[in-house]
This record gives structure tokens, C-alpha cells and sequence, in this order.
């Protein structure tokens, strides 16, 4: 059946029930090659070690216990250092020891002798736990950008604890309406200029400016919406004014911060100040329901919940589980990404698109970060255009750290 769109396929998937052990089983008593389980042809005959579990001393002859790639952890073996043609595993495997003993080590004493013989069960608990979250990080990582639309890359990373992927995030690229919700997708009105950047075009006849200067940036206040040229329009697609429906461009990376603040993003190339980040995407549902949700969720669900009070307050988008990289980014009360409405082929005005852009350069490896609570500009309060584009209902102690934090992200 031909997909009607990208989020399709995924109605027909179903958790499968049977362990992946008995899986891979299967597969090798039919010799059948399976990637996603971990099957190929290379290991289906074959041995290729997919992490080391333990080590030992035995008559002065080293051994790592081997967990074989595409096999039960109960076929686990020891065997001979001399045996493994696996560098990174090994340096993967000394690194992980090390890093948990000095985690240890404070305030503990001297690990005793006989640990050179064999490590203590402890270590060995934790280089497995921390080899099988690397592997499910991966797994994970390889989904996002499956599911990703944009030209930037996904990257994931967690060197501070063994915390796994979201179990239950689901990745879209646009927003899900809930059920009863339609968005309209094609636009009424389309701009005939030959060059857009000086025509009448389409902001102009939303009766507002153009806000990209040409070097792609955003140019206008905060509180100013934004409208994009669409697919009623006679231009292609190297007008100036279609940034925000072009997607991220930059790599991003959710890492897991040091500070408490779980997931974030950081971005892994540098971004030019005023520049178009990523969308913030989710269900859209109504405030009505929000309200409800809102009662279910506890402090962390409930910063997920973006209200679209743009010009009413009818819509709420919900990123708790569905979204994109923007479900990661924390917030800040001294932020580097600021909040636009946007409009695209939808120019109903109840349901914005939400935007983000720089305010400023960041640095390649700095944390994204937005103010939940950005409510268009603060210095235009009082002016007719400051529409509030969104804002998350929150009531929590805010960590970002910054001079001036507000203390609350609310
Ligand atoms: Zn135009
Ligand atoms: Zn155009
Ligand atoms: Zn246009
Ligand atoms: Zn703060």
C-alpha cells in the first residue's frame, strides 16, 4: 500500500512480543540474516564480538568475557586477550572500568589485590549496563534520524549516567493533529512576484513585513508572525522567503546534561546569530483537553505543553509524546533561541507554527536553550503587534544557571 504520508508506515507497526534472544535464535536455526536484530552475513557464521562483560587473570593469561554480536548473552565466553582483534572495545571497556572506580573511589580505599585477578562484580555490572545503553542509544539514534525530514543530523550521547532512551517518544516531523482537529494545509493565496525579496509578497498582503534580510536571517521583532511563501506561489524554492518549511540544517545533538536538567540539545556546528534552528512540533489539541492533560501530568509532562495563544487561545500543541529534537531543548531565562509564529500553507491564525531562531551566535558543542515563558518581546508589551507566539504552562524550580534566572520557569 502506498504511504499517504511520512508518519504513515507507522500505524502498522506492532511491539513485537518475543524476546530479541529467541529472535536471534530463530534467525540462526533458519539462517536467515536479519540487520535489525543484529544478524548479518558476517555474523550468522561467524563470531564478531559485540561488547567485553568481564575480565579475569588465569595462570597469568588474560581473558574478557566476549558477549557475541547477534547471539544470547548464555552463550557469553571467556576468552584469551590474545585471541580479540577489538581495540575500541577494549579501550571502551578500560574507559567504562575506570570512570566507575573513580566514581567510587571517593571516600572508599585502595581497591584490594586480588582485583587484578578479576574485577569486582560490581564493575563488571556497570561496563554491561553501560555497553547495553550505548547500544540502545544507538538504536535509538539510527530511529531519529530515519524518521528526521531535515537536511541536519541527530546525534545522541550520554556520558554522565545510564539513563536510555525516552520509552515512550515517538519522533514526527510536522504537527499530529488530535482527533476532531484539521489543519488546512492548502493555502488560499499565493504571491506572483518576480523576485520576492522586492515584490508584493506575501507578508505584505498579510499586512506585515518581510522577515528575512538576505542572508537568510530574521529581521523582524519578536511578536512580529511570520509568513512564508507556499505552494499557491509562483516562486521556487530559492526564494528568500521559505526558511522555516526548509527544516534544520545544522547537526544537533541530545546529550544528557551534567546539571539535572536530563536530556538536552546542543548544537554541533556553529549557528549564525538571528538564524532558523528547528520547529517546535507536537499534537495539537484544544485547550480543553490541554487542561485535562495538564491535571495528569506532572511538573515534567506539563512543560511540554505549548499553548498557541497567538491571536486566540483554542490551541495547544503537546510534545510529550510526539515531537521533535525540540522535545529536548530546556529552557533558560537567558536564552539563545527566541519564539516566531509562522505561517506556511496554513494561514489560519488560531494554529501558528512555532519557530525557532538564534538570537545570537552559538558556538559549535553550546546548549540550545529557549525561555518557556518567552511571551513575544518583553519591551513591546504594550504594542498591538506583540502577539505572545506561545508559551508552556509551568510551575517548576528552574536550574539554567544563567544571572538572570528568574528562579522559576514561571
Ligand atoms: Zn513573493
Ligand atoms: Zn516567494
Ligand atoms: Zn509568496
Ligand atoms: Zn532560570
Amino acid at each position: 500500500m502506498a504511504a499517504a504520508g511520512a508518519e504513515a508506515p507507522r500505524a502498522w507497526c506492532v511491539p513485537c512480543l518475543v524476546s530479541l534472544d529467541t529472535l536471534q535464535e530463530l534467525c540462526r536455526k533458519e539462517k536467515l540474516t536479519c540487520k535489525s536484530i543484529g544478524i548479518t552475513k558476517r555474523n550468522l557464521n561467524n563470531y564478531e564480538v559485540e561488547y567485553l562483560c568481564d575480565y579475569k587473570v588465569v595462570k597469568d593469561v588474560e581473558y574478557y568475557l566476549v558477549k557475541w554480536k547477534g547471539w544470547p548473552e548464555s552463550t557469553n565466553t571467556w576468552e584469551p586477550l590474545s585471541n580479540l582483534r577489538c581495540p575500541q572495545l577494549l579501550q571502551q571497556f578500560s574507559s567504562d572500568k575506570n570512570s566507575f572506580l573513580s566514581r567510587v573511589k571517593k571516600g572508599k580505599a585502595v581497591t584490594p589485590k586480588n582485583s587484578r585477578k578479576s574485577l569486582p562484580p560490581a564493575v563488571a555490572e556497570y561496563i554491561v549496563k553501560k555497553a547495553k545503553q550505548r547500544i540502545a542509544l544507538q538504536r535509538w539514534q539510527d530511529y531519529l534520524n530515519r524518521r528526521k525530514n531535515h537536511k541536519g543530523m541527530i546525534f545522541v550521547e550520554n556520558t554522565v549516567d545510564l539513563e536510555g532512551p525516552p520509552l515512550d517518544f515517538y519522533y514526527i516531523n510536522e504537527y499530529r493533529p488530535a482527533p476532531g482537529i484539521t489543519i488546512n494545509n492548502e493555502a488560499t493565496f499565493g504571491c506572483s512576484c518576480t523576485d520576492c525579496f522586492m515584490g508584493k509578497c506575501c507578508p505584505v498582503e498579510a499586512g506585515v513585513v518581510l522577515a528575512y534580510n538576505k542572508n537568510q536571517q530574521i529581521k523582524i521583532k519578536p511578536g512580529t508572525p511570520i509568513y512564508e511563501c507556499n505552494s499557491r506561489c509562483r516562486c521556487g524554492p530559492d526564494c528568500p522567503n521559505r526558511i522555516v518549511q526548509k527544516g534544520t540544517q545544522y547537526s544537533l545533538c541530545i546529550f544528557r546534561t551534567s546539571n539535572g536538567c536530563g536530556w538536552g540539545v546542543k548544537t554541533l556546528v556553529k549557528i549564525k546569530r538571528m538564524s532558523f534552528v528547528m520547529e517546535y512540533v507536537g499534537e495539537v489539541i484544544t485547550s480543553e483537553e490541554a487542561e485535562k492533560r495538564g491535571q495528569l501530568y506532572d511538573n515534567q509532562g506539563i512543560t511540554y505543553l505549548f499553548d498557541l495563544d497567538y491571536e486566540s487561545d483554542e490551541f495547544t500543541v503537546d510534545a510529550a509524546r510526539y515531537g521533535n529534537v525540540s522535545h529536548f531543548v530546556n529552557h533558560s531565562c537567558d536564552p539563545n533561541l527566541q519564539v516566531f509564529s509562522v505561517f506556511i500553507e496554513n494561514l489560519d491564525t488560531r494554529l501558528p507554527r512555532i519557530a525557532l531562531f538564534s538570537t545570537r551566535t552559538i558556538k559549535a558543542g553550546e546548549e540550545l536553550t529557549f525561555d518557556y515563558q518567552m511571551k513575544g518581546c518583553g519591551e513591546l508589551s504594550s504594542d498591538s503587534v506583540d502577539h505572545s507566539p506561545a508559551k508552556k504552562r509551568v510551575r517548576t524550580e528552574c536550574k539554567c544557571g544563567a544571572e538572570t534566572c528568574r528562579g522559576y520557569l514561571n
